[in-house]
Parts: structure tokens; C-alpha cells; sequence
């Protein structure tokens, strides 16, 4: 990652339209929704987050119509994986703030705006 200042965004006028420069809220979803989405897009592995520590990412990941989250990584400092609801996945997306978050998080396991 660099800090480098980027270009700044502004909306543009076509037309007398302004385009939306942030994604469509995706609303809601249901542990359901993720569930269909990642069988259909055929996703397997969902990246969570990078440990703190050893910088090793844990991840979601589904086995058939199972999703597990493994947290171990380099430092060993997460346990085993545990097989976890497709809701929690549904609730961790639900409760981002920011529709662009949300709708990148949602995108990771194959649900489009
Ligand atoms: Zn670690």
C-alpha cells in the first residue's frame, strides 16, 4: 500500500445526470443469499482479515454446503478451524456502516449490488 495522494473524485455531470460515485446499498442479506451465492460462483475460500501479529490472513471457507472460519495462521495465536453459520457470514456483511464496504464484503462471497 502506498499513502500517495490520489486523484480527487467529483461527481460528473452527463446530461444533467450526476453519476453516483458510491455503490448501490445491497440491503439486507441472509445467511441464505451467501449460502447460494458462493455455491453458484463456486467460491471456496473468502479472506478475513490479516492477523495482527504474523500478518497471515484467516479466512472463511466452504466445504460443500458447510462454511468453516479458520483462524490459524503463522503465529498460532487463533485455534482450529470451527464450521460457522452462513449467517455470521450474513451479519458480519449486514453490519458494515458504509454501502461501499458492505457491498465489497458482500462481492467476496459472490453476491453482486
Ligand atoms: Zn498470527
Amino acid at each position: 500500500m502506498n499513502n500517495e495522494a490520489t486523484t480527487t473524485e467529483t461527481n460528473t455531470e452527463v446530461g444533467g445526470l450526476v453519476e453516483p460515485l458510491v455503490m448501490p446499498d445491497i440491503g439486507t442479506v441472509t445467511g441464505q443469499q451467501v449460502k447460494e451465492a458462493m455455491i453458484a460462483n463456486d467460491i471456496t475460500y473468502v479472506d478475513h482479515h490479516e492477523c495482527g501479529i504474523c500478518g497471515v490472513m484467516v479466512h472463511y471457507f466452504r466445504d460443500g454446503e458447510f462454511l468453516y472460519f479458520d483462524p490459524r495462521c503463522g503465529c498460532g495465536c487463533g485455534g482450529m478451524p470451527q464450521e460457522r453459520e452462513f449467517e455470521d457470514a450474513a451479519r458480519w456483511i449486514n453490519m458494515q456502516d458504509k454501502p461501499e464496504i458492505k457491498a465489497k464484503l458482500a462481492r467476496r462471497f459472490g453476491i453482486e449490488a
